[in-house]
């Protein structure tokens, strides 16, 4: 059965429909490359999985939980991880009290088990020495990929990435595909807003193409990047 299933979803800003009624089924262990012109609503419709965008027709599944009004927000918090192009981290709280602060608050995690898992997963995306400093004392590769391993710490089943290497200079952006390739490489769901291509190239199962608030081609990226 498919982990993600939108159906119809339909989303208004006002008067304006930023989403027009999208289809997608995402099998576990999928990973899916978004892209499409500014403003057709990629990031919308990632936002709408994780529920901070409700929509308001058709219906999104989730790990066969259906997602509606405001049911159910603890338990797809949880399952949905998300990675934004702003690292969006706490500036007050050093890599690891960032890493440690939903499992003890929201899992009520004991503190040792929280440590030891955020230890665990900076040494996965490679900044372990980093753990006691804050922030803004870290590159901006560094702070992504810290916001990485801080949604891991949730386990989530998915993870939803919206351009997580746009803000980033260009020799950091490799480091950040690395960690996310590494992701995709242990059967983690994606769903990953981004216009590189190399990562769509080497590691996305599908590619789909929103334009102007819907789905206009979901195939795989051999033939997305090979048939004009
Ligand atoms: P994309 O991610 O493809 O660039 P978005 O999903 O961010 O597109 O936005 C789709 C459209 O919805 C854009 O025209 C954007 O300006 C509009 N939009 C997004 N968020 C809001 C909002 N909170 N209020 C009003 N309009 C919004
Ligand atoms: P991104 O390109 O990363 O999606 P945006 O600049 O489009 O970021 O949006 C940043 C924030 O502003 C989001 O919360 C989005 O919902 C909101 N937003 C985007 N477009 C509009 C808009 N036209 N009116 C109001 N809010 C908007």
């Amino acid at each position: 059965p498919d982990i993600i299933v939108a159906s119809g979803v339909h989303k208004r800003y006002g008067s304006f429909e930023a989403l027009k009624g999208v289809n997608l089924n995402v099998r576990a262990g999928e990973v899916v490359v978004i892209i499409g012109p500014s403003g057709s609503g990629k990031s919308t419709f990632i936002r709408t999985i994780n529920r901070l965008e409700p929509h308001e027709q058709g219906t999104i599944t989730v790990d066969g939980v259906e997602l509606k009004d405001g049911q159910n927000l603890d338990l797809i918090r949880r399952e949905v991880g998300m990675v934004f192009q702003s690292f969006n981290l706490f500036p007050h709280l050093t890599v690891l009290q960032n890493l440690m602060l939903a499992p003890t608050r929201v899992r009520k995690q004991p503190k040792a088990q929280a440590e030891a898992r955020a230890l665990e997963l900076l040494r996965r995306v490679g900044i372990e020495e980093q753990a006691g400093k804050y922030p803004a004392q870290l590159s901006g590769g560094q702070q992504q990929r810290v916001a990485i391993a801080r949604a891991l710490a949730m386990d989530p089943k998915i993870m939803l990435f919206d351009e997580p290497t746009s803000a980033l200079d260009p020799e950091m952006i490799k480091e950040v595909l690395d960690v996310m390739k590494t992701l995709a490489g242990s059967g983690m769901t994606m769903l990953v807003v981004t216009h590189e291509m190399g990562f769509a190239r080497e590691v996305a199962d599908r590619v789909v193409f929103f334009d102007q608030g819907n789905i206009v081609v979901d195939t795989t990226p051999e033939q997305f990047y090979t048939n004009p």
